[in-house]
């Protein structure tokens, strides 16, 4: 997969990207990140990427042109053709305003053979580049952050680890916490299951004892079937806990409303 940033601060993303299965990735040739210099495409001698709001108002705004002129030189399909049925490339604007990540949408940029991000600073970007460059506008949360560098950040990392290749275990990134699916128990040693969009269970390793705090026992037992029952109460209670509301959209299964039920102490 090709990544493409947009930034005022190219430097920013020295440090982030180069760790991990990110690092991996890149050696491994599974992903290929390049970060573009946004001045580099200002033409005046101050190499300007801002200006005032039209209407008054606060701060600065990013301008189109260096935007627009970024994106043309980066040899992409039409407009037209990336927000089609078939796309394989995508251009995301990273914005407080865009809809929300999460791994659903990690899932449908890792499908792809090329995103490029594109970063805000400022008050943000003129809307033209939302309303007529960019295919995607995408919030990595509900706060305002002071440049889209960080979100770009969460999304390569994100979307790196999900492309076939980039972990060793690929059973690995589907029982993960949100990921979907439908909730398959395997036998053997590994038994667990998919989340099912609910939050990953519980994980412990040794020592079996710490400062007098045990790992629960159904984990050692050595019983598969009561591995695999402990690990779905205890995801399903974590996510009842912390994230009801994932509930409402997960995949259920007849045993699972019967532990909800045990849970809750009543009927779910
Ligand atoms: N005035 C804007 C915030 C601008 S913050 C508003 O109130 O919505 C400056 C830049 O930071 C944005 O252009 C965007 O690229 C980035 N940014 C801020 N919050 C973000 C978020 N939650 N997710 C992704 N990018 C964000």
């Amino acid at each position: 997969m090709q990544i493409d940033i947009v930034t005022i601060f190219p430097e920013f993303f020295r440090g982030p990207l180069d760790y991990g299965i990110i690092r991996r990735a890149r050696e491994a040739g599974l992903a290929s990140i390049e970060v573009h210099d946004l001045r580099a495409f200002a033409h005046d001698r101050h190499r300007t990427v801002d200006d005032r709001p039209f209407g008054g108002g606060e701060g600065m705004v990013l301008k189109p042109e260096p935007i627009f002129e970024c994106i043309e030189s980066l040899n992409l399909a039409s407009r037209d053709v990336r927000r089609g049925g078939d796309a394989t490339q995508s251009v995301v604007l990273l914005s407080a305003q865009g809809k929300r990540f999460d791994q659903g949408e990690a899932e449908r940029l890792a499908a792809l053979d090329r995103i490029v991000l594109i970063c805000g600073r400022y008050e943000g970007v003129d809307e033209r580049v939302s309303q007529y460059l960019a295919d995607r506008e995408l919030s990595i949360g509900d706060y305002v952050l002071s440049g889209g560098e960080m979100g770009a950040a969460v999304i390569v990392d994100c979307v790196t680890r999900l492309i076939p290749g980039a972990v060793g275990n690929e059973a690995s990134t589907r029982q993960e916490s949100f990921t979907g699916g439908e909730p398959v128990s395997q036998e053997g040693p590994k038994s667990t299951c998919v989340s099912g969009g609910l939050l990953d269970y519980p994980h412990y390793t040794r020592p079996a004892e710490f400062r007098g705090m045990a790992v629960p026992q159904a984990l050692s037992s050595g019983n598969h079937d009561e591995i695999r029952r402990w690990r779905r109460r205890s995801a399903l209670e974590k996510t009842m806990r912390n994230r009801p509301e994932l509930l409402l959209d997960a995949a259920l299964s007849d045993e699972d409303k019967r532990l909800l039920t045990e849970i809750t102490g009543k009927d779910s």
